[in-house]
């Protein structure tokens, strides 16, 4: 599962849960309740400050958050808020004017607040909030993606999100689409005003993803039109708005084309790398981590190596079992290799992919209960279900949907895409991947005890600006080491080779860390990252050329799994350590995760 604060389209948890209603912030108390006395003695008129404080910033951080969501109708619809989705968000020099404004006025105002004086719930939402508005200021004055990203300006995301969701009426849902293709024109002017020395891979990217626009624009819309109950004047007017932005769309495409055209003349102009400085800042504001990003890669890179021999260990126990009589290669990383390749023929049929993953999900259920790992709610299920059909399209996959924060009451699903579209060849290729043993992984990662249990004990403590403005490294983090935590409780018999599948699973995580770091900061060349997961993390070839395409265009979010799992695992090393046998694991779960998505370290600060 990936998060990104940015490209929503690729977030298949891009609508989290949380409940609306229970603001548990304003009866979080602070202080022991005083006893009753029949005059305002100092202790109780300290609290009554206090608590009016607390009411006073929870009133303000709540409205502060409802107002940033009414002015960026665009998030609001990715969070399953509809009221204002037939308004288009212009990224024009007037609009950057006002956000500046807006932001320096609330920073100002946060900054009435102490965060000390609040009770850790809201001390919570105050980091979250100041981070986000500074974030926001920093991406617009210092970072200026806005200028060298053409593929920040695309007008399918939200229109496409209308067409799939089925919130209101066919053609309440068609009007609110033309409303927003009326504005394509002016949406697309203010970006080529402010498209300036962009990047080679950026400007190819903005045509690919406008191409599939134009498709989501293209006949099957129009069809859609001409088979609904809009009125004939409407669907005339329906028509031109989809045509002007076509041809709006289409210039664009060819504007940009003329860029890369010179861009391959040139000397390829500004570099997709984005440098030390500004990777360290955006590390800061992205993950809001303890560790520096320079930190967190040499912690990467030991951790590789940890990897590397433990798997090296398996693999020389096991050779002899799996290869009678075959003399074992003298490099490491090639008999590690070699038996991971003849391990992965232990997979499940193809047309038993879905029903095996819904037999292991009470399974986990019960190991997790049996060994007090933590708590589970069995009054909110988890609903297995094949992934629905607009969802699909990034080939087979497995993520968690869990209702947005504006209705928190609907259930929470598993998708799982059948392998339907798959030949017989890649169907294998996949399950090869996703092995016995990879399965039961992916099972832990994603539903239980991963993302699944994770937002449950969310749901229960977050308000809106833990739900909004989730931490995708605390949320990642979690899931990475849920599937440490589950094997060294026992989830597998401790298998060798679930383990050795484990460290290949682990590797993936583990050198995205070490490469976009590198790549984006150290000069890393393709070159060095296609052997790095060829070689050192022993991918696919296919996956390894997705995923240096997926480093050239994003920063930062790569590390997050990583730097997440490598945070709360060592806190839970460092606790052990402090508390002896005292140490509850169960305890330590429990409290951890009622913190909602809050960003780790604040979580270590508050359990300190
Ligand atoms: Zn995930």
């Amino acid at each position: 599962m990936r998060i990104s604060s940015k490209t929503f389209g690729a977030l298949p948890f891009a609508l989290l849960l949380a409940t609306l209603s229970a603001c548990t912030e304003e009866s979080t108390p602070v202080t022991p309740p005083v006893e009753p006395a029949t005059v305002a003695t100092d202790a109780a008129a300290a609290e009554s400050l206090d608590t009016a404080l607390h009411r006073e910033f929870a009133d303000y951080s709540e409205s502060l958050m409802r107002r940033m969501l009414a002015r960026n109708p665009e998030w609001s619809l990715y969070s399953g808020r509809y009221d204002n989705a037939h308004q288009v968000t212009l990224p024009d020099e007037t609009r950057r004017t006002e956000d500046l404004l807006f932001i320096d006025a609330e920073l100002t105002r946060l900054s009435q607040f102490e965060p000390s004086n609040l009770p850790p719930e809201l001390r919570i939402d105050h980091n979250l909030l100041s981070n986000r508005l500074q974030s926001m200021r920093w991406y617009m004055t210092v970072f200026n993606e806005w200028q060298w990203n053409p593929a920040s300006y695309n007008a399918a995301g939200p229109i496409g999100l209308i067409l799939n969701t089925p919130y209101a009426p066919e053609e309440d849902r068609l009007r609110t689409v033309m409303a927003r293709l009326e504005q394509v024109p002016a949406f697309y002017q203010a970006a080529r005003a402010n498209i300036s020395n962009p990047t080679a891979e950026h400007t190819e990217l903005a045509v690919t993803q406008n191409r599939g626009t134009l498709n989501l624009l293209g006949s099957s819309l129009q069809d859609r039109v001409a088979a609904s109950q809009l009125e004939s004047a409407e669907k005339d007017r329906f028509e031109q708005a989809r045509l002007n932005a076509v041809n709006t769309i289409e210039g664009f495409i060819t504007e940009l084309q003329t860029i890369s055209a010179e861009l391959s003349q040139r000397d390829r102009g500004r570099d997709f790398r984005i440098g030390a400085e500004l990777y360290e800042s955006k590390f800061a504001f992205d993950i809001q981590s303890g560790f520096t990003a320079r930190d967190m890669y040499e912690r990467a890179v030991a951790e590789k190596n940890r990897l590397h021999d433990d798997m090296d260990a398996i693999t020389i126990t096991l050779w002899p079992s799996y290869f009678p009589g075959v003399e074992m290669p003298e490099d490491r990383l090639t008999r590690i290799g070699q038996l991971i390749d003849h391990l992965s023929n232990q997979h499940i049929a193809r047309d038993q992919f879905i029903s095996e993953i819904e037999r292991q999900i009470p399974l986990l259920a019960a190991f997790v209960a049996e060994n007090d790992l933590l708590e589970q709610d069995p009054s909110r299920p988890l609903v297995v279900r094949e992934t629905p059909e607009y969802m699909r399209g990034s080939g087979a996959g497995a993520s968690v949907s869990a209702p947005g924060p504006f209705n928190p009451t609907a259930d929470t699903y598993y998708n799982v895409t059948p392998l339907d579209d798959y030949n017989d060849e890649q169907a294998a290729s996949y399950l090869r991947e996703y092995n016995q043993w990879v399965l039961q992984i992916l099972n832990i990662h994603e539903a239980i005890p991963g993302h699944y249990t994770q937002l449950v004990h969310g749901n229960k403590s977050t308000g809106l600006i833990k739900s909004l403005l989730r931490n995708g490294a605390m949320i990642e983090g979690w899931a990475v080491y849920s599937e440490r935590m589950m094997l060294e409780a026992g989830w597998g018999n401790q298998q060798p080779e679930m383990w050795l599948m484990y460290g290949k699973w682990n590797l993936r995580v583990v050198t995205n860390a070490i490469m976009d770091y590198a790549v984006h900061v150290l000069g890393m060349t393709q070159e060095q990252a296609m052997d790095m997961m060829l070689r050192e993390a022993f991918q696919e070839q296919t996956e390894a050329e997705n995923k240096w395409r997926r480093i050239k265009l994003s920063q930062v979010q790569l590390t997050s799994y990583f730097t997440g799992y490598a945070e709360i695992y060592d806190f839970r090393e460092r606790l052990k350590q402090q508390q002896g046998s005292a140490f509850d694991l169960k305890t330590f779960h429990n409290t951890f995760l009622s913190f909602g998505n809050a960003p780790v370290p604040a979580i270590i600060n508050l359990m300190e």
